[in-house]
């Protein structure tokens, strides 16, 4: 008989956008959920969870709060090291600090060192799935499937693909861009929890011929995700617009070459003209918010609102290490002050949403991970919601659930981590 496991605490699911409507109306509080085969079986109240499975092995959390484990759908896991570097934007942050470091990761021994640190810091963090870059190498790529493989993990990553604006020894070619990311493609995309995302960095390192290529693999494997970034920097779109005279504008740079459409990842957004706003809508693709980059960066404030509003499909992502923290809750907080300084604050619920169910959506998902309701793949976080003695002075005036959870949000880090669960099993 499957073993089953009740885990006893304040469950955090939702049934529905907390940006239609009161956004506590899409959130549901449970006593317990019960895991079954590594997937949810059941919630309800601790009584009736109880009596239903008297057999079932309890874990008691008191009033932690018990969530889907965090998803972030636009890392580069190779800039693990690198996180945190002084003082450039972003062609000369590239050209200083990432690309230097991605130069290692042709080194099979190298890759795996980083991508098993990445993945300790990460689930230390609450993070149960991301969507990573990884480099030119397809050594990186193997590294970081076979480090999650081995933790059960659901992921999501791609050979970053450049044949221009890099440095030598970091340059691939429109064919075998191609070649290699079909060959890991093939190996891996549906293997266990592991997915394939097509990855060309973005339109400055890729030839027109490579863009083409990428375009032709995406068509052939229709079910894959494509990621890459858009309209970070000013300086960028300018270098964009000198690379490709005759697009219309960055957007088009993709969409002519067959990648643009709804498994599209679009990182960053957010200098965004009124043509690229509404092909992107139209098409469904995903918008990806990165704060803690943009700020970090200095590349400008996203329009969370106006975009959700318009109908946008939006992740929130720490583009780790462009982003200053593995921490889905420091995202959250970078959200929330640039949401601030544009007018319009997130409600808890919405953070909260945006870094589960939202970036599921993203990653096409949210049928498996970022939510806890029946049937999802049991990826969980337990939050302490009185991890420090700031946050516990807060959470003990709270009158409910937001009041209580907002300043570990806000002031929360690896500290507030109680527990990680990955396809129901407890992370050790
Ligand atoms: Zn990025």
């Amino acid at each position: 008989m499957a073993q089953k496991t009740l885990l006893k605490g304040r469950v955090l699911s939702f049934n529905g956008s907390p940006f239609k409507g009161d956004p506590t109306d899409a959130a549901e509080l449970h006593e317990g959920v019960l895991i079954e085969d590594g997937h949810i079986a059941a919630l309800g109240t601790a009584h009736d969870l109880s009596k239903a499975y008297p057999d079932a092995e309890v874990k008691e959390y008191g009033t932690h709060l018990i969530m889907a484990g965090f998803v972030d759908p636009h890392v580069h896991y190779p800039q693990t090291a690198i996180i945190a570097s002084w003082g450039k934007r972003l062609i000369d942050w590239l050209n200083s600090y990432t690309f230097p470091e991605e130069m290692k990761f042709g080194d099979p021994a190298y890759a795996a060192e980083i991508a098993n640190r990445y993945l300790n810091l990460t689930a230390a963090h609450g993070t149960t799935t991301m969507c990573s870059f990884c480099t030119i190498h397809p050594e990186s790529v193997e590294a970081f499937f076979a480090a999650a493989q081995s933790r059960g993990q659901r992921v999501v990553a791609g050979k970053t693909c450049m044949d221009r604006n890099a440095p030598e020894g970091l340059r691939d070619t429109a064919q075998t861009g191609y070649d290699q990311s079909r060959a890991l493609l093939e190996k891996w995309h549906g293997v266990d929890r592991v997915s394939y995302a097509i990855t060309p960095r973005f339109s400055p390192t890729s030839t027109p011929e490579q863009l083409e290529a990428m375009g032709a693999l995406w068509a052939e494997h229709p079910d894959c995700l494509m990621q890459t970034h858009l309209s970070e920097q000013t300086d960028e779109i300018e270098w964009v617009r000198s690379l490709f005279p005759e697009a219309r504008d960055y957007l088009d740079t993709y969409e002519q070459f067959g990648l643009l459409g709804s498994k599209g990842l679009y990182g960053h957004a957010i200098h965004l003209e009124d043509r690229e706003r509404d092909r992107l809508r139209e098409m469904d693709a995903a918008l990806i918010h990165c704060p803690t980059s943009n700020t970090f960066i200095g590349s400008g404030l996203f329009d969370m609102n106006g975009l959700i509003q318009a109908g946008h499909k939006v992740g929130l992502a720490t583009d780790t290490g462009g982003g200053s923290s593995f921490s889905m809750l420091r995202t959250m907080a970078a959200a929330y002050e640039i949401g601030q300084l544009r007018g319009r604050p997130l409600h808890p619920s919405q953070l909260l949403w945006l870094g589960t169910v939202g970036s599921a959506r993203t990653l096409r998902m949210e049928d498996r991970v970022g939510n806890v309701t029946v049937g999802m793949e049991a990826d969980l976080v337990v939050l302490n919601l009185a991890s420090t003695p700031a946050i516990a002075q807060r959470e003990a005036g709270a009158d409910d659930v937001w009041e209580a959870v907002f300043p570990t949000i806000m002031m929360g880090d690896d500290r507030a981590v109680a527990d990680v669960w990955i396809a129901g099993r407890l992370r050790e």
